[in-house]
């Protein structure tokens, strides 16, 4: 291996990380470069969760490596500190690590008129309202028409994200070995007139999650993907899967997730 991107989020501590990575790696002879490309063979990602969200993202989804470098607050998703980049080089030089694959979400967002716009996201797609109003959606899975939903939105999440905004919605915990979609409701109202599902919903990849806004109702709405968030006026649906097609995370071979878990909410 010889050609290595380095993304940075903006902040001091990450950047300054980020040139001693740097230094380290051109004294192992490595080619330190400055933009992904298709000659990139190994990403490090200097940051937090969201960095590394973002670093995948403006890569294109590719299926190298990416190992992260936590500067940020809870790093579920890194492996190595700013202390220890001689490590993170020694691994990198002997290949001793494993990688984690995720499937990646997919959301298209179909709107009136026709037009559907595509996102990917590793972690969660959230279609909700205004901030201030009740947004009154539909939800169905596959062919079968489950639920009008009133509150203030729905989140799906990844396997991979169920450790972020799901959970801090009640949402559960979920192994990563496992491959599924986390349907969680976000403030959903329970009285006579509104009922919907309180707990999450769990369904396998391939099904399709459809939401869509209520009829009657506005027809604009925010889908959130990966915590970047879009407008939309007129929305029909958004269908929401896991596709085939993964990312990678580097873990170290003594790596287990539910250390991880303990380490990072206990
Ligand atoms: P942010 O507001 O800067 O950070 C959101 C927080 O979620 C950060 O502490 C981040 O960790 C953490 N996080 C991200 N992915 C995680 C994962 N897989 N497991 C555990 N924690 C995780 O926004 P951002 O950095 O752009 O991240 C967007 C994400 O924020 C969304 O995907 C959503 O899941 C999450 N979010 C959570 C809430 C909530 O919990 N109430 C509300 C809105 C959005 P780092 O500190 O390491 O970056
Ligand atoms: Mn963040």
């Amino acid at each position: 291996m010889k050609n290595i991107f380095i993304y940075t989020n903006k902040s001091e501590a990450s950047e300054s990380c980020a040139r001693d990575l740097a230094e380290k790696l051109k004294a192992e002879n490595f080619t330190v470069q400055s933009e992904f490309s298709d000659s990139t063979e190994f990403v490090c990602v200097v940051g937090g969760d969201g960095t590394l969200m973002h670093a995948m993202r403006d890569c294109g989804y590719p299926a190298t490596p990416f190992v992260g470098i936590n500067t940020g607050h809870l790093g579920f998703y890194q492996e190595f500190h700013p202390q220890d980049l001689d490590e993170l080089v020694g691994i990198i030089i002997s290949g001793d690590y494993n990688v984690q694959s995720h499937r990646l979400l997919t959301a298209d967002v179909k709107l009136a008129g026709g037009d559907v716009r595509s996102y990917q996201a590793l972690t969660d797609v959230v279609f909700r309202g205004s901030m201030s109003k009740v947004t009154h959606l539909r939800l169905a899975i596959g062919d079968s028409f489950i639920e009008n939903f009133s509150g203030d939105g729905i989140i799906v999440a990844s396997s991979a994200g169920s450790t972020a905004y799901n959970y801090s919605l009640g949402g559960s915990i979920v192994d990563p070995r496992v491959s599924l979609l986390q349907i969680t409701p976000i403030a959903p109202m329970n009285n006579k007139t509104f009922r919907s599902f309180t707990s999450s919903l769990l369904v396998p990849p391939g099904l399709d999650v459809h939401i869509y806004p209520e009829a009657g109702f506005t027809k604009s709405g925010y889908l959130i993907v990966d915590g970047e968030e879009y407008f939309f006026e007129d929305v029909e649906d958004v269908a929401i899967d896991l596709s085939e097609q993964t990312v990678n995370i580097v873990r170290l071979a003594g790596y287990d997730f539910w250390a991880k878990v303990k380490s990072k909410f206990l």
